[in-house]
């Protein structure tokens, strides 16, 4: 393996649901749901399977779905051309890889918001560009942007910035603020960003999702990606998308079709019926998942744990200190065995893991006998 990739021959997820599974632990670790998504879609995808649509589909993905991608971001006050504006991908974890390919060289360097999705910095190391983290702060227990860092971390050779809001793991939904903070420094250094929406459905309570390309002068140098994966209870079927000004989409293109060529045959029609006809399922997925964020986080309140807000995503994050532990890094690998819980340490996603050594990530995207159970489980730390 090259030197630049050997900080990545695993992943967390991997590893803490192999454990998970290993101790018949409950698996609050990698974030996937326990329920499948919407039936219409289901059958929309076995329709396509069993209606002949199995061989490579175009290129930028299949019109019935760009058109259906247009017309939800047009629900933000978004335009995008179905034809030279969107690009249908292996996920969303694709779209990062081939944006950084296609937009960053070697020696560039690229803006990483800390703690940040684990993706992002194997993508940089496979695009030879160098990552600077931009640690969030603790605002009242929030985990916000920290506008002093972010300016701080600019140099003469930086290209782009990785925006993820709702921000896995924190959970943290960019403020309009925020985002305005952040769309100064990409006009003031001529800036591309490459936002992160997966969980764009996924905000409760008054918070907002607000996509950076909204922003005034942000259209023409944002590539927004999000993916159908969370938005309908289908991590394993990994359709995303890419939308962005011809020019952005044009590079973005390039690289994916020497990566994948296309992706995802019978399941673009499927996810295109949903995004069309299933919103309302959506709504209702994400109160339910408001109700599983409150039940999760006053169980960790309850078992001990400092619990931080969470106003989006399908996590929550959790102080270990006022148990008696100091390192929840060493705790979430012993909590499986010892009580039958699993959760992923967050200094992982991190350039700076004392910094970040105390908190533990929860996964609320589960069944409520599933949460009540690791809450029982987890009431035995104390
Ligand atoms: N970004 C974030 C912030 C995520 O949490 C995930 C994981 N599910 C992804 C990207 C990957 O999305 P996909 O499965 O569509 O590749
Ligand atoms: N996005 C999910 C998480 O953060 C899982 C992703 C993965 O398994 N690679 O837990």
């Amino acid at each position: 393996l090259v030197p630049r990739l050997r900080p990545f021959t695993s992943t967390i997820f991997a590893e803490m649901t192999a454990l998970a599974v290993r101790t018949g632990a409950v698996n609050l670790g990698q974030g996937f749901p326990d329920t499948d998504g919407p039936a219409g879609m289901l059958d929309a995808a076995k329709d396509a399977l069993f209606g002949g649509a199995n061989q490579y589909p175009p290129g930028p993905g299949r019109p019935e779905l760009r058109a259906a991608i247009a017309r939800h971001r047009a629900r933000y006050g978004l335009e995008f051309d179905p034809d030279g504006e969107i690009l249908v991908t292996t996920g969303a974890t694709e779209a990062i890889a081939a944006s950084l390919l296609a937009l960053t060289e070697p020696g560039d360097e690229v803006l990483v918001i800390e703690p940040y999705y684990d993706s992002y910095a194997a993508a940089v190391a496979m695009a030879g560009a160098t990552r600077r983290t931009v640690p969030l702060a603790s605002n009242g227990g929030r985990f916000a942007l920290d506008a002093e860092a972010l300016r701080a971390a600019v140099t003469p050779r930086t290209r782009a910035i990785l925006v993820n809001s709702p921000h896995n793991p924190t959970g943290t939904v960019f403020t309009r603020t925020e985002l305005e903070t952040i769309a100064a420094v990409c006009g003031q250094h001529d800036l591309i960003a490459i936002t992160d929406e997966v969980y764009e459905h996924l905000v409760y309570d008054d918070a907002e999702h607000i996509p950076l390309a909204t922003l005034p002068g942000m259209a023409e140098r944002t590539v927004s990606i999000s993916s159908a994966g969370k938005t309908f209870n289908c991590t394993g079927w990994k359709v995303g998308w890419v939308c962005a000004r011809p020019e952005l989409l044009g590079a973005v293109k390039a690289a994916k079709q020497f990566l994948t060529f296309v992706s995802g045959g019978p399941l673009q029609p499927a996810v295109a019926y949903a995004l069309e006809h299933e919103l309302s399922w959506v709504e209702r997925l994400r109160t339910g998942l408001a109700g599983k964020r409150d039940r999760l986080s006053a169980g960790l309140a309850e078992a001990g744990f400092a619990v931080r807000p969470s106003a989006g995503t399908y996590f929550v994050c959790a102080d270990v200190r006022p148990l008696g532990f100091a390192d929840a890094a060493e705790l979430a690998w012993q909590l499986p065995e010892r009580i039958g819980v699993a959760a992923v340490p967050v200094n992982v996603f991190t350039d700076h893991p004392d910094e970040w050594k105390h908190v533990l990530r929860f996964a609320f995207c589960k069944r409520d006998e599933v949460l009540d159970e690791a809450i029982d489980r987890l009431h035995k730390l104390g």
